[in-house]
């Protein structure tokens, strides 16, 4: 789950981190207030769960309180990326003499917390990470010691910070290892952290993906999500327990396993197909779920056949039939489906997905080649 950087900036700051002064505002009248509060020159910023705001004009600087109130009413109506910007933070503006890059993420490879600084802060850090690898500096966190002094320390001076702001960036740097740790964020990172011209460090944006699998246990954060960035087809399946990804091609599949779901996607691709998403129903799916799963898979109007691939372990074939006539009971469709059910209660599967017309297959790679072919004769007509 994403945060919007307000959410992430305040979390941030419980931690101790600077950051500006500021307010969120869901109107232009209300971002005016915000700015005669703060009084002086402020920055308008579109809160949307995308980077590069800057670049799309989603970031205004205003130095008054009548100029606030009009950045707002013109962010306040955009789109970016596709996102409808419905909240802008109205913050007290910096002047800023240095733009650094601050963050902690998962190192797969390491099995450890990495934090990850660089002096080119501001643009993006994979825009860097291409063209001036060594301008990155990492330190890799020792889950159960934290980050250590020293290695803050070795950040600070690897980014060439003058003596007197070691102390300052050491205890930003640790701040934001906290908050990553305790609320189990994949990422927490502060692009821009700047040195202000007053020779002040503030975190000027923020960013946090929290593991949706650690949700259960920070309510608090659940709570923060926003379904506005989300379609209708990924809250349907967040509110139903499906792991959902919507990708280009034409084949819908639905899988049961994450690993089958990938398997299954490699077979599609192997016989010249393409997927149009990744889903997982998970293990001992109920025919509710399923009947959800195909519901969302058909709401794709790229998909021109469907492929479900069911092992039967904990999940039974039977169940699995019995969600798909459901569905089938709830959409109209025309879209052509191919089943391989294997596992348990397949016989008693199969002759429920039969009475339903259904295409059925006995390996995997019969049902890839079938559905392939269905998805590329829709394609030609
Ligand atoms: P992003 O483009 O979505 O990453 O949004 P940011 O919050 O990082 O803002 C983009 C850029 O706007 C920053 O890198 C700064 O250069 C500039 N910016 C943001 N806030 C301020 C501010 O308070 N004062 C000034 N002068 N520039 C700012
Ligand atoms: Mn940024």
């Amino acid at each position: 789950m994403n945060l919007h950087e307000y959410q992430s900036k305040q979390l941030f700051a419980q931690k101790g981190v600077p950051i500006p002064k500021g307010k969120v505002a869901s109107t232009a009248a209300e971002a005016r207030s915000i700015a005669e509060e703060l009084g002086g020159r402020v920055v308008v910023k579109s809160q949307v769960l995308v980077g590069g705001r800057g670049k799309a004009g989603g970031i205004r600087l205003a130095n008054t309180a009548e100029e606030a109130e009009e950045a707002a009413s013109e962010v306040l109506g955009m789109r970016i990326k596709g996102l409808p910007v419905r909240k802008v933070l109205v913050d007290e503006a910096a002047d800023i003499q240095k733009e650094i890059y601050l963050g902690v993420t998962n190192d797969r490879a390491a099995r450890r917390p990495v934090l990850i600084t660089s002096a080119e802060g501001g643009v993006e850090i994979e825009e860097v990470a291409r063209t001036d690898p060594e301008k990155i500096i990492r330190v890799q966190v020792d889950p159960l010691l934290g980050l250590r002094e020293y290695q803050a320390r070795y950040l600070a001076s690897s980014l060439g910070l003058p003596r007197e702001q070691w102390r300052e960036f050491a205890s930003i740097a640790q701040a934001l290892y906290s908050v990553y740790d305790e609320l189990d964020a994949t990422l927490a990172e502060i692009n821009p952290l700047v040195i202000t011209k007053q020779g002040r460090l503030l975190a000027l944006d923020g960013k946090m993906v929290i593991d949706d699998n650690s949700l259960f246990r920070h309510p608090d954060l659940a709570e923060m999500r926003d379904v506005d960035a989300e379609t209708a087809a990924e809250r349907e399946a967040r509110t139903f327990g499906l792991s959902y990804i919507q990708l280009d091609g034409s084949i819908g599949c639905m899988v049961n396993g994450a690993g089958l779901a990938m398997a299954t996607m490699d077979v599609i691709k192997l016989y010249g197909g393409e997927p149009a998403n990744f889903l997982d129903i998970g293990g001992g799916a109920s025919a509710e779920k399923v009947s959800a799963a195909l519901r969302i898979i058909l709401s794709d109007v790229k998909v021109t056949s469907v492929l479900i691939n069911i092992f039967g372990g904990i999940t039974r074939a039977d169940e699995v039939a019995r969600g798909i006539l459901e569905a089938l009971g709830e959409v109209s469709t025309t879209v052509p489906m191919v089943a391989r059910l294997v596992g348990t209660n397949e016989a008693e599967g199969r002759r429920i997905l039969a009475e339903a017309d259904m295409i059925t297959a006995s390996s995997l790679a019969d049902a890839a080649q079938k559905a392939v072919a269905i998805a590329e004769k829709g394609a030609e007509q």
